[in-house]
C-alpha cells in the first residue's frame, strides 16, 4: 500500500516503515493491532440523515455489482488529536473486516473514505490492487476537490455519493482499457479431470498388437 503521508509505494506489510518517517507499526500500537468489524457505513458523528444512508447503501450495492471484487466504505467521525484521515483510512484498510454483502471481498480492492466533519478533513484510502489507478498528482486531487465542494455546504450524503461516482468513473475507465485476454489466464499443466477407470490411464496394460509372422 501507499504511505498515508507521502504516497510512496513501499508499504506492503503492517510493520512497514517509510522513509518519510511514517511507521505502520507505530500506528498499529496507537490504534490496535487487531481486526475490527465494521459496517460499510460508520457514522460516529451522526451527520448522515436516514435518507442519506439509504441512498448511499443503494449506491454501494450498485458499486459492488459493477466491480464484484471491490467495495466502498465510509467512516465519519471526529478523529483524536494526532491522527489524520489518511492514517485512519490506511489502518482501516489493514485492520477492518467490512460487513459487505459478500464477505469474501479482500481489502486489497477496498475504498475507504474517512471524513472528519468537525475539521472538514477528508481522505480516500485505496486498497493495494487498485491504488495504481488513482494517480496521486492528478486523479486523486480532482476527486477530493469534487467531494470537498459538497462537504463545504455540509452536504455529507452528497459528498459520499459524489465520491462513489468519481471512483466508479475511474474504475470503469480502467476496466475498458484492460480487455479480457483468455491467453493470460493461468494454464494448469495437469488436466483437472479424474479418470473413471485406472486401466484407461495405464498404457502398458493395453493389449499389444500382434507382430506379423
Ligand atoms: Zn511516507
Amino acid at each position: 500500500m501507499k504511505c498515508p503521508h507521502c504516497f510512496s509505494s513501499i508499504l506492503e506489510a503492517s510493520c512497514a516503515r517509510c522513509e518519510c518517517g511514517f511507521s505502520a507499526s507505530a500506528l498499529n500500537s496507537y490504534l490496535g493491532d487487531y481486526w475490527v468489524r465494521l459496517e460499510r457505513i460508520t457514522d460516529a458523528s451522526q451527520c448522515l440523515r436516514l435518507e442519506d444512508i439509504r441512498q448511499v447503501e443503494l449506491l454501494m450495492d450498485d458499486f459492488e455489482r459493477a466491480f464484484p471484487q471491490a467495495f466502498f466504505a465510509i467512516y465519519m467521525g471526529s478523529l483524536p488529536h494526532g491522527l489524520n484521515v489518511s492514517e485512519l483510512g490506511f489502518w482501516l484498510l489493514n485492520q477492518g473486516a467490512f460487513n459487505t454483502p459478500s464477505l469474501q471481498k479482500r481489502n486489497d480492492f477496498g475504498v475507504v473514505m474517512v471524513v472528519d466533519p468537525a475539521s472538514k478533513n477528508l481522505g480516500l484510502s485505496l486498497g493495494y490492487s487498485i491504488e495504481a489507478y488513482f494517480d496521486e498528482k492528478r486523479v486523486l486531487p480532482s476527486i477530493l476537490q469534487a467531494i470537498a465542494a459538497k462537504l463545504r455546504t455540509h452536504d455529507y450524503g452528497g459528498a459520499i455519493q459524489q465520491a462513489i461516482h468519481e471512483v466508479t468513473q475511474v474504475l470503469r475507465k480502467k476496466a475498458r482499457q484492460a480487455p479480457w485476454k483468455p491467453d493470460s489466464a493461468p494454464v494448469s499443466p495437469v488436466l483437472a479431470v479424474e479418470p473413471l477407470r485406472k486401466g484407461h490411464q495405464d498404457r502398458s496394460s493395453r493389449p499389444r498388437p500382434l507382430a506379423p509372422t
